[in-house]
């Protein structure tokens, strides 16, 4: 069975805790999806020179956001790894990708893995983005993963569409929203619907992108998701929101 690909915004840390439209969008995806032998993940928040898997049988839960409520940082999400997956990683991506024995769990995954896969029963394995690939490497080496979806692995990008911190609503997360981050979302919509890879790949050339993505380590995940969409497969949205007024929560499953 091809197992879907999946694209989650996870946005602020808060909805860890949270309950909200983003979150139950999150706990009934998974309760469609197929029972995998593993999630892959790619994080917005691990970014190295080279790119590498979390390979650790029991990788730690790293806590990698500052100055939040102490609820969450007592919030556990202890899954098994996977070293023998990570190592198939390895093989795929002809040595792109390599095991790193020791890294944790970020919240790129746990955040959202927490609503969406309760049970903490299903192994997570994260990779890393290689800071010195240009956007259409990021999706070539997503390319390398396809062969892991008849494998039972469910590969997803973790990151935010629309992102700007700079201009973040704390105190509000479903607040006033601004034209610019409404905008691309909107765009994004459009471009993954007509499967406009090119023009999600050459993003700096996008109205708004300065605003939308000053940076572009949450955008980078969905070229990896986009690039395992089959000819044949449709892609569907399970989320649109947007979050403290500069943070798009868009998520979609491709195949699934
Ligand atoms: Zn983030």
């Amino acid at each position: 069975m091809q197992m879907p690909v999946l694209f989650v915004g996870h946005g602020s840390p808060m909805n860890i805790i949270a309950d909200n439209t983003y979150t139950r969008s999150m706990q009934n995806l998974g309760r469609t999806l197929p029972r995998p032998a593993a999630v892959l993940v790619i994080s917005a928040h691990w970014q190295t020179k080279g790119s590498f898997v979390t390979a650790a049988a029991n990788p730690p839960t790293i806590y990698d956001f500052y100055g939040f409520p102490p609820a969450l940082y007592r919030e556990k999400y202890q899954a098994p790894g996977s070293p023998a997956i990570a190592e198939r990683v390895r093989q795929v991506s002809q040595n792109c990708i390599l095991p790193d024995g020791t890294r944790g769990i970020d919240h790129a995954a746990w955040a959202v893995l927490k609503h969406m896969v309760p049970a903490v029963d299903i192994p997570v394995l994260e990779l890393s983005m290689d800071v010195n690939l240009s956007p259409a490497e990021h999706y070539a080496l997503g390319r390398t993963l396809a062969p892991l979806r008849q494998e039972g692995v469910i590969i997803m990008g973790s990151g935010n569409l629309v992102h700007n911190l700079s201009r973040i609503n704390f105190d509000s997360m479903y607040g006033e929203t601004y034209d610019w981050a409404e905008r691309f979302d909107k765009l994004m919509e459009d471009l993954l619907l007509k499967r406009e890879h090119a023009q999600l790949m050459e993003f700096a050339a996008l109205p708004d992108n300065r605003l939308a993505i000053p940076t572009d380590e949450h955008y980078l995940p969905m070229l990896y998701a986009v690039a395992l969409q089959e000819p044949a497969e449709e892609l569907r949205f399970c989320c649109n929101d947007i979050q403290n007024g500069s943070i798009s929560m868009r998520s979609f499953v491709i195949g699934g």
